[in-house]
C-alpha cells in the first residue's frame, strides 16, 4: 500500500530529525566547558526571571487601571489643581457633576392646582438640581458643593 509506505517514510523523518537534534545538543554541551554550561543555565534563568517579573509588572498594570477606571466612573476625573479639605493633599480630588432630584416644591404643587395643571406639564413636578460631587482618593472623603 503506497498511502502506507508514505506514513512510514514521515515518521521515519521525524524520528531521524529528533534524534539529529539530540544528539547535537549532547555535542554541543560536551563541548562546553563547565565555566559556559553554568554561564547558559544562569542567562536562562535570567530570561526565565525577567519574563515573569515582566508578566507581574503587566498585570499589576492592569489591574491599577481597572482600578482606576471604575474610581474614575464612580468620582469623575482628577482635578490635580485641587487642594483636599480634609487631607489637605493636592492631586488626589476627582470631581463629578451629578443631579440630584429634588421632590415636589410647595410652590408648584400649588400653582398646579390653581392652573388645572397646566404649568405640572410645562415643568414637571420633580426639580432637578445640578451639583458637584468631590472624592478624595487620599482619605477617601466623598462631598457635595
Ligand atoms: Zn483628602
Amino acid at each position: 500500500m503506497e498511502s502506507d509506505l508514505t506514513l512510514l517514510i514521515i515518521i521515519f523523518f521525524a524520528f531521524a530529525l529528533t534524534v539529529f537534534l539530540i544528539i547535537r545538543k549532547l555535542i554541543i554541551n560536551s563541548k562546553m566547558t563547565p565555566e559556559e554550561k553554568v554561564k547558559v543555565k544562569k542567562v536562562k534563568a535570567e530570561k526565565k526571571a525577567a519574563i515573569e517579573a515582566d508578566r507581574i509588572k503587566s498585570h499589576e498594570t492592569y489591574l491599577r487601571s481597572i482600578e482606576q477606571q471604575s474610581v474614575i466612573n464612580n468620582y469623575g476625573n482628577i482635578y490635580p489643581e485641587i487642594i483636599c479639605p480634609h487631607c489637605q493633599k493636592k492631586g488626589y480630588v476627582h470631581v463629578k457633576q451629578v443631579t440630584n432630584k429634588k421632590g415636589v416644591s410647595g410652590g408648584k404643587a400649588t400653582a398646579a392646582l390653581l392652573t388645572g395643571g397646566i404649568s405640572l406639564l410645562a415643568t414637571g413636578l420633580s426639580r432637578k438640581e445640578q451639583g458637584s460631587q468631590a472624592h478624595c482618593d487620599n482619605c477617601s472623603m466623598t462631598w457635595s458643593f
